[in-house]
């Protein structure tokens, strides 16, 4: 088994795999969030739903319209479900879902009910984003469940500017989870693959390509604790190696070794075997499930190849020979960790019978060594374990070269949103007081909102994500500009609310907020300003913000 690099495209496949088999508990989870929300708001109808629509009691419509998309759901979630049938059935499910919501939404909305408030589907939809669907499938799923949630709501409620605004506000909330689940899936497969990598680079000999001795203690631990048995080891050790070395020079030496390595990987490659380097001129073949004779036999045909190879050994023209030790394992160990020890023991002992008897030759041991012996306890005292070695901490060094990368990956949609909110802004003011008839005093409050406050701030925050010299300000500086665009927002809320004209919602300024947690702020900055802003949202919304009936959140009848 030699170890080749992956290719990027068969690395990023495994992960995908794996992504979407990670997916499956939050998937579960979901699922039984979603029943248990149902459950609650079939207990709590009658303070929910003080003046229910027929159809909301019309218990064989509701088992048929939510009991159908929750069975789908759960068997999305099944072991067995292959990958892209888990994904197609959540998303199913979910439509079904949402579908069936906005029709009672717009049945009682016809009725004069404000039953379902559109928050519902939307959550319900919103559930796609967490439960690992890879961002080239979440997007489109997300925009044609979103779209039919808006076209439903279109045809059959009738249009106000309220309800254009609660779509768009609605559309526009799912832009910063959606943003956010994109870097997860890319910061997740980073960490992946660098976690892969390096994993590998660990277990890996950098001369030969094989496994090193910290995938064989392993190897041989789990083939011990998890089986087949029996378990048999060869140790192969190439003989006067030294004297290849000075003779041939150190060069000679490391081509001997990796060519050694590769015969003994290609002589024994197979799903039961597995080969390692120990050390310097030692090699280990693990044998799991094979019988111990069949398993000998094979290691001293390894052993026996390695001198066809015909490699010069430095002495006259005599080729490079080596010597094995064999020992084998049949019944379970009742210590894994201790048996994996003795079995290495007793096969370097039957290696050090074989130099001693003339090398080029196997040597196994006749039976293994009794647990009590205390000659192996001895021996199993490794010098290595005494050594103190100092190892200087490099997480220091790295914690910092990642918070830099953090910082800086961060930049670009800051200035992305930024601009973003900036243009909003610009459109709002040229295009809203032609469309909506807005009195004059709302027109002017909100242009000197728009101009003296948020305005100013996005473009500080552009500036600021963009000039090198303000980089190390850059995320306090974002933090610090998206204060006066949510009290610009809350401010123009305060202001409209009282003449019935909700133009800037209350998840506008929420949609906001929760960009901070997709912009690459480290967490000590962006919790505190996170809830110190929330608080402020809060109050702002409790004291200045008057409450009135068309506000989707309110259950009661909707005004006629
Ligand atoms: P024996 O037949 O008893 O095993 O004799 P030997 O010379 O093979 O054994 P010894 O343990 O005396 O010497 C092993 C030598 O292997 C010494 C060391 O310099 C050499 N060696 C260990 N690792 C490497 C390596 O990575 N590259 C090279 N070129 N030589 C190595
Ligand atoms: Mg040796
Ligand atoms: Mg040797």
């Amino acid at each position: 088994m030699i170890r080749r690099p992956a290719s990027r495209s068969h690395e990023s496949a495994l992960f995908h795999a794996d992504f979407v088999a990670a997916g499956r508990a939050t998937k579960a989870q979901v699922t039984v969030i979603m029943a248990l929300g149902l459950a609650a708001m079939w207990i709590l109808r009658p303070i929910l739903f003080n003046q229910p629509h027929p159809l909301i009691h019309d218990w064989a419509f509701a088992s048929l319209w939510l009991v159908v998309p929750a069975a789908i759901r759960v068997v999305s979630c099944l072991p067995r479900t292959p990958p892209p049938w888990s994904t197609g059935l959540f998303i199913a499910s979910v439509y079904l879902d949402v579908i069936t919501f906005m029709v009672i939404r717009s049945l009682s909305e016809q009725g004069g009910y404000d039953e379902i408030p559109i928050l519902i589907p939307i959550a319900y939809l919103a559930s796609l984003l967490v439960v690992h669907i890879r961002f080239v499938v979440l997007v489109p799923a997300m925009l044609v469940g979103f779209a039919t949630l808006a076209i439903i709501e279109a045809m059959t409620i009738p249009i106000t500017s309220a309800s254009v605004i609660d779509i768009g506000a609605a559309g526009a909330i799912f832009f910063v989870p959606l943003a956010s689940s994109w870097l997860h899936e890319r910061q997740t497969e980073l960490g992946w693959v660098r976690e892969r990598r390096l994993n590998t680079l660990s277990t890996t000999d950098e001369l030969t390509r094989l496994p090193n001795r910290r995938a064989f203690d392993h190897e041989l631990q789990r083939a011990l604790t998890d089986g087949p048995l029996p378990v048999s080891l060869a140790i192969l050790d190439v003989d006067r190696f030294k004297v290849l070395n000075d003779a041939l020079g150190h060069a000679a030496g490391d081509r001997t070794l990796a060519a050694i390595g590769r015969s003994i990987a290609d002589s024994v490659d197979g799903p039961s075997t597995f080969t390692a380097r120990l050390s310097g001129e030692e090699f280990v073949v693990v044998w799991s499930g094979d019988g111990p004779e069949a398993a000998r036999a094979q290691a001293d045909r390894v052993r026996g190849d390695v001198a066809s190879l015909q490699l010069p050994s430095g002495r006259f023209d005599t080729p490079v020979t080596a010597s094995a030790g064999f020992a084998s394992l049949g019944s379970p160990p009742e210590d894994p960790a201790r048996a994996a020890a003795v079995l290495t023991a007793t096969a370097d002992a039957a290696l050090y019978r074989a130099k001693h008897d003339g090398r080029n030759r196997l040597v196994a041991a006749a039976t293994l060594i009794p647990d009590s012996d205390p000659t192996v306890d001895a021996r199993l005292q490794r010098p290595v374990d005494e050594v103190s070695v100092e190892v200087e901490d490099p997480l220091g060094e790295h914690d910092r070269a990642f918070l830099a990368d953090f910082d800086r990956s961060g930049l670009v949609a800051r200035r992305v949103i930024m601009a973003g909110i900036a243009l909003i802004v610009v459109a709002v003011a040229a295009v809203a007081p032609g469309l909506l008839a807005l009195p004059d005093t709302t027109v002017t409050t909100s242009r000197v909102v728009y101009g003296f406050l948020m305005i100013p701030a996005a473009v500080v925050a552009i500036v600021a994500a963009t000039w090198r010299r303000l980089r190390p300000w850059a995320a306090v500086i974002h933090v610090v500009c998206v204060a006066p665009v949510i009290a610009g927002q809350m401010w123009l809320r305060a202001s409209d609310v009282p003449h019935a004209q909700e133009i800037v919602t209350f998840l506008m300024p929420v949609a906001v907020l929760l960009s901070l947690g997709v912009v690459q702020i480290r967490f000590r900055l962006m919790f505190p300003a996170m809830v110190v802003l929330y608080i402020g949202i809060l109050v702002v919304e409790c004291l200045a913000v008057p409450a009135y009936d068309g506000d989707y959140l309110a259950f009661s009848p909707m005004p006629s």
